[in-house]
């Protein structure tokens, strides 16, 4: 199987040639067809198994497919991350497959300044990475509203639950509209984070690598 294959705009797979990816990796495999049909995801992958291009290939693809100008303080994809580094790596990921599209990403986490994030984020963008925290002081601060997200993905989710992120987790939940697509990342699968993620995610396709 080659990227082709799955189904990805000619531009993503030019932008994997350029990193050198021939070969999607088993989530890639399984993740991608399902979420090109806009089907709700429940993941269960560590870091390293090729997760974040698993879903951010056909996210970015579907983007493409249905351009829209940006709108201001929005954003059409949220990732939530649980930690800054996380998120910043995410983003750079993202670029690069970004890379031959027309597609914006920020990041934006607690650390740095917030009024410069708030700045950035006026015009809109079309994908947003964040941690909880920063996510929410910007909503708060009328900064972004979450009102057009298309494409949600909470990923980490047990570390999100061990660093005590739930209630904003579900403050973030209550805001999103309820038409849109849903993934949800973990490394483990206890009880409590599936019911987690049950709240999020509607009919998903399971893939556990
Ligand atoms: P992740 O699990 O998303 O943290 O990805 C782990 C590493 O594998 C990252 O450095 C990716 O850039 C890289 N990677 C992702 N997909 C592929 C692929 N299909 N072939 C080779 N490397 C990949």
């Amino acid at each position: 199987t080659y990227f082709s294959d799955l189904g990805l705009a000619e531009p993503l797979v030019r932008a994997l040639e350029a990193k050198g990816y021939t070969d999607p990796t088993p989530i890639q495999k399984q993740a991608i067809p399902a979420l090109l049909e806009g089907r709700d995801l429940l993941g269960i992958a560590q870091t390293g198994t090729g997760k974040t291009a698993a879903f951010a290939l056909p996210s970015l693809h579907r983007l493409a497919a249905d351009p829209k100008g940006r709108m201001p303080a929005s954003c059409r994809m949220l990732v939530l991350s649980p930690t800054r580094e996380l998120a910043a790596q995410i983003a750079e990921n993202m670029r690069g497959y970004a890379k031959f599209l027309n597609l914006s990403v920020q990041c934006v986490f607690g650390g740095l300044p917030v009024g410069k994030q708030a700045r950035a984020l006026v015009g809109g963008t079309d994908i947003l990475v964040a941690t909880p925290g920063r996510l929410l002081d910007l909503i708060d601060q009328r900064a972004l509203t979450l009102r057009n997200v298309e494409i949600f993905v909470l990923d980490e989710a047990d570390q999100m639950m061990d660093l005590g992120f739930i209630v904003p987790l579900k403050r973030v939940a209550a805001m999103l509209p309820k038409e849109r697509q849903s993934l949800f990342f973990s490394a483990t699968m206890p009880k409590a984070i599936a019911d987690l993620g049950r709240q999020f995610i509607n009919n998903p396709v399971r893939v556990e690598v």
